[in-house]
C-alpha cells in the first residue's frame, strides 16, 4: 500500500512537472508572437530628399540623417 502512495507521489510530481515546463514553453511562444507586431508600430521617418514615409529600420543613414533609399542619400549630398 505504501509503494502505491510513492508511484502516485512520482507521477503527479511528473505532471506537475511537465504542465509547468509547457506553460512556460506556451508562454514563451506567445511572447515571441508578440513581436512582430511591435515590430509594425516601429517609429517611421520622413525622408529629407523625397518625402517619403518609412520606417526607421529600413531607411538608409547618411552622417546624422536618415533617407528612405542610397538613391536619395546620394542625391542629398548633390543638391
Ligand atoms: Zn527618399
Amino acid at each position: 500500500m505504501f509503494f502505491r502512495w510513492i508511484v502516485l507521489a512520482i507521477i503527479l510530481w511528473l505532471t506537475w512537472h511537465v504542465a509547468r515546463r509547457l506553460w512556460r514553453e506556451h508562454q514563451k511562444r506567445e511572447l515571441q508572437a508578440q513581436q512582430p507586431t511591435e515590430l509594425s508600430t516601429q517609429k517611421m521617418l520622413r525622408c529629407p530628399q523625397c518625402g517619403v514615409h518609412f520606417p526607421e529600420q529600413e531607411g538608409v543613414k547618411s552622417g546624422e540623417t536618415v533617407f528612405c533609399s542610397t538613391r536619395c542619400a546620394r542625391e542629398h549630398v548633390k543638391s
